[in-house]
């Protein structure tokens, strides 16, 4: 796999337009780590704003409803995003699950509709930490991904290019506890292989993220682990000051 590292920060509910400053200085300094793919989802009320002011970097959505159009008031559809000017959205981020109560089928309907209006797909999965307690983490994860991933003609023409999958454990969101490098490398083992079983070949081309808790200190032995292929950055992205060093671990030396 030759594909840059993908580092993609997640702003949640954070940020008015003030914060647009922290997006235009990690756009500059981005232009300085072509080997690295960098990518800011902030809320949606930011998307064309920061579209605006942003030149390197992509600029993203964090949820997009299924349907195309219709009465669902308060939800976003995947062409809207794309109309304010989204390159991406991510789906199935855990709180989205959790506090909304979204299901496997529901986030791959999400993935699938985004494919088919041309956005690319971040599709979070991750298990808790019960799970992983009982020892059921690879196996819930394996059946996340398995219910998630989209199928049919929009993936088809989707897969590998528009399709990234984030492994990101829910204990370890937000929370300063980070995954051990180890079970980083087993569980993208896993997504790998159910990758390949629902794609083919095409499935070993598909970048594999991880997200929870990543930051200047941690991320150079996370995005140095085998099988890691970039970062979902939560709270460490809504500054350049705490994002730049997770760029910079995924990017070596900068150009001038
Ligand atoms: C996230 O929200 O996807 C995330 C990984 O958050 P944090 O980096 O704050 O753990």
């Amino acid at each position: 796999m030759s594909m840059r590292p993908y580092i993609v920060g997640n702003w949640k509910m954070n940020g008015t337009r003030s914060l647009l400053s922290e997006a235009r200085s990690i756009d500059r300094a981005s232009a300085r780590y072509p080997g690295v793919s960098v990518a800011l989802a902030p809320p949606a009320t930011l998307i064309a704003a920061l579209r605006e002011a942003v030149s390197v970097i992509g600029v993203g959505g964090q949820d997009c409803h299924a349907e195309a159009k219709g009465a669902f008031t308060g939800d976003i559809a995947a062409a809207q995003l794309k109309d304010a000017g989204a390159d991406f959205v991510i789906v199935g981020h855990s709180e989205r699950r959790a506090a909304h109560g979204e299901s496997d089928a529901m986030v791959k309907a999400k993935a699938e509709a985004a494919l088919e209006c041309g956005l690319m797909v971040i599709l979070c999965v991750g298990e808790t930490l019960a799970d992983r307690d009982g020892g059921q983490a690879e196996g819930i994860v394996a059946r996340q991904v398995d219910g998630s991933l989209p199928q049919g003609e929009a993936a088809a023409a989707g897969v590998p290019e528009r399709l990234s999958i984030a492994y990101e454990p829910v204990w370890a969101i937000g929370t300063g506890r980070v995954a051990a490098v180890e079970d980083v490398v087993a569980m993208h083992a896993v997504l790998r292989d159910r990758l390949v079983a629902a794609y083919g070949d095409a499935g070993n081309d598909v970048a594999i993220l991880y997200g929870g808790s990543v930051n200047a200190s941690n991320a150079a032995a996370l995005l140095g682990a085998e099988g890691v292929g970039g970062a979902l950055v939560g709270g460490a992205s809504l500054t350049a000051e705490a994002f730049l060093p997770i760029v910079a671990a995924a990017g070596g030396e900068p150009v001038d």
